[in-house]
C-alpha cells in the first residue's frame, strides 16, 4: 500500500504536534527529513525506538528539531510500518514538515485513512474503529466511557454472542438438512425457539442501551416555554450558574435557530431559541406562541414553565396543550412567593417546584431529566452503537429474529426458518465488520478526521 502521511494534532498551536507517515516506504521518507543527532541511521532504527535529531528539507536545510518515534510492521496503530515526528508545535512549522515530508515520497492521507489500515490489516474491529472517531468527538465523561468500551470491543462482544448462537443454529439446521444419513440428531423447534428467544432479548437490551447511549453522546434537544414573566430566562440563567456550566452558543442549521448547551450532570441539553429566552428585554413581542411552537417542534423534551405566585391564564393553558405530546417537566416557578397557581389542573408525572430567583429545588430537575430518559439506569459497560449504520444494522437483525420466531410458531418450513436466521446473522455479522462490503466500509472511514 501507498506510503500516507497526516498531521495528527489538532491545526491548533500547542507545545509540540505530531507528523504520523506509514507505509512500506515511511521509515524510507523519515530519513530523508530526519537527521538523528546519534551514530544510528533511520533505516536501522529498531521498532518502539525514539531518536532525538533535526528535521530538514530536502535541501538540508533545518527546519526544526524534534523526536522520530519507529514502529515496525506489524506493530504499530496501523500494522505498516510507521514514523512518527513529533516536532514544535507552530502551525506554520508543521505545515512546512508536512509539505516536505510529501515532496520525499508520501501522499496525503485521506481522513480516517490511518484507522482505515488498522482496520484493514485486522488491528481493529470496524466497531472499534467507529469507536475512534467517537472518542475524538465525544463530549462528557460517560460519553467517553461508553466510546472507550466500544473500543475495547464491548459492543463486538455482546453482538457477536448473539451472531455466535444465529450461526450456531444455522450450522445444526444445515447439517441435519443437508447430511440425513450421518445420524445427526433433529434440533427441535423448541430448542430454536429458545435460542431465538435469548437473541431477541439480548438484542432488545442493546437497542435500549444504545438510545440511552445516544442521548448522552448527542445531548437532548430542549425547549423551555412558557408565557411571560414566569420565569424562563432566571431559571436558565440558574441552571448555568448552579451547573457551572459552560455555554456556548452555537448556529444551527437553519439560519434562525440559534442553540446554547447547559451541562446536567453527564447530560448535555441542547435549548434551541434562547435568543427568545434570555434576553430580558421585549420578552413579549419576542414570546409570541409561533416562536415557542418552533421550538416546542425541534425538541425532544420541554420545560413548561409556570408561575407559581398567580393563577393559571388562558396562554398557560395553551403552553400546556401545545405540549401535552412531548416528554415534559412542569416548572412551577416562584415558589419563594405566597402560591396562587391551581395545581390541581396538572396531572403530570414531574411537577417541580422551584424558585429560579433564589436558586431553590433546581436539583430536582435534573434528578427528573435522568429518571424521565432512563439515564440513572444507563450502564456505560454494555453496547452502545456509535452510529446509525450500527443501529439500523442491529433493528434489521431483531426484526429477522422476530420474523424467524413467527415461522418457527407457524410451523413453517425450515427453508422459511433458515432464510430468517440468516438474514438476522447477515445483519450482525455487517455490523460488526465480520462481512462488510467496499462500500461500508469507505462510508465508515469518510467520517474521521484527517490524521487519525
Ligand atoms: P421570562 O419572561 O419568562 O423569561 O421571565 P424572566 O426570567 O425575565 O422573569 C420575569 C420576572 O420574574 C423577573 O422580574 C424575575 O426577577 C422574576 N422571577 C423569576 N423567577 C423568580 C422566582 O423564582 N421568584 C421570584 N420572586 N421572582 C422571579
Amino acid at each position: 500500500m501507498s506510503t500516507i502521511t497526516a498531521i495528527s494534532t489538532p491545526a491548533a498551536v500547542g507545545g509540540i504536534s505530531v507528523i504520523r507517515v506509514s507505509g512500506d516506504e515511511a521509515l524510507k521518507v523519515a530519513a530523508r527529513v530526519f537527521r538523528p543527532a546519534g551514530g544510528v541511521p533511520v533505516s536501522e532504527m529498531k521498532g518502539y525506538t525514539c531518536a532525538y535529531g533535526r528535521v530538514v528539507s530536502l535541501d538540508g536545510e533545518t527546519l526544526d528539531d524534534g523526536v522520530l518515534t519507529v514502529f515496525r510492521a506489524p506493530k504499530s496503530y496501523t500494522g505498516e510500518d510507521v514514523a512518527e515526528i513529533s516536532c514544535h508545535g507552530g502551525i506554520f512549522v508543521t505545515r512546512r514538515i508536512l509539505r516536505e515530508i510529501i515532496s520525499a515520497g508520501a501522499e496525503p492521507a485521506s481522513a480516517g485513512e490511518f484507522t482505515k489500515r488498522a482496520f484493514l490489516n485486522g488491528k481493529l474491529s470496524l466497531t472499534q474503529a467507529e469507536a475512534v472517531a467517537d472518542i475524538i468527538s465525544s463530549e462528557g465523561e460517560a460519553a467517553l466511557k461508553s466510546a472507550n468500551l466500544m473500543r475495547e470491543g464491548a459492543l463486538f462482544k455482546d453482538v457477536s454472542a448473539v451472531s455466535d448462537k444465529l450461526v450456531g443454529i444455522l450450522g445444526s439446521l444445515a447439517a441435519w438438512t443437508d447430511y440425513p444419513d450421518e445420524d445427526i440428531p433433529e434440533t427441535s423447534p423448541g430448542e430454536i425457539l429458545s435460542v431465538l428467544e435469548d437473541c431477541r432479548a439480548r438484542l432488545q437490551k442493546i437497542i435500549e442501551n444504545h438510545d440511552s447511549g445516544i442521548v448522552f453522546r448527542e445531548g437532548i434537544p430542549c425547549a423551555i416555554v412558557g408565557r411571560p414573566n414566569v420565569g424562563k430566562s432566571t431559571l436558565m440563567n440558574a441552571l448555568l450558574g448552579f451547573e457551572r456550566s459552560i455555554v456556548t452558543p452555537s448556529a444551527g442549521t437553519t439560519r434562525d435557530v440559534v442553540e446554547e448547551r447547559l451541562r446536567l450532570g453527564d447530560v448535555i441539553l441542547r435549548i434551541s431559541d434562547t435568543a427568545g429566552i434570555r434576553d430580558a428585554e421585549d420578552t413579549v413581542e419576542r414570546l409570541g406562541v409561533d416562536l415557542a411552537k418552533r421550538a416546542i417542534e425541534r425538541s425532544t423534551l420541554c420545560f413548561a414553565v409556570f408561575d407559581g405566585s398567580e393563577p393559571l391564564t388562558d396562554e398557560d393553558e395553551t403552553v400546556l396543550a401545545e405540549t401535552s405530546e412531548r416528554r415534559r417537566i412542569i416548572v412551577i416557578n416562584k415558589a419563594d412567593l405566597p402560591q396562587k397557581i391551581n395545581k390541581e389542573y396538572f396531572s403530570d408525572e414531574y411537577i417541580l417546584e422551584v424558585s429560579a430567583k433564589e436558586r431553590l429545588g433546581l436539583e430536582k430537575i435534573r434528578a427528573a431529566v435522568y429518571d424521565l430518559f432512563g439515564l440513572a439506569r444507563f450502564d456505560a459497560a454494555p453496547a452502545v452503537f456509535a452510529n446509525e449504520r450500527q443501529k439500523l444494522c442491529c433493528d434489521r437483525a431483531l426484526s429477522a429474529v422476530g420474523a424467524a420466531i413467527s415461522a418457527v410458531r407457524a410451523s413453517e418450513t425450515l427453508d422459511a426458518v433458515t432464510v430468517c436466521i440468516d438474514a438476522a446473522a447477515g445483519a450482525l455479522l455487517e455490523l460488526s465488520g465480520q462481512k462488510v462490503t467496499e462500500a461500508v466500509v469507505d462510508d465508515v472511514f469518510s467520517r474521521f478526521c484527517v490524521g487519525k
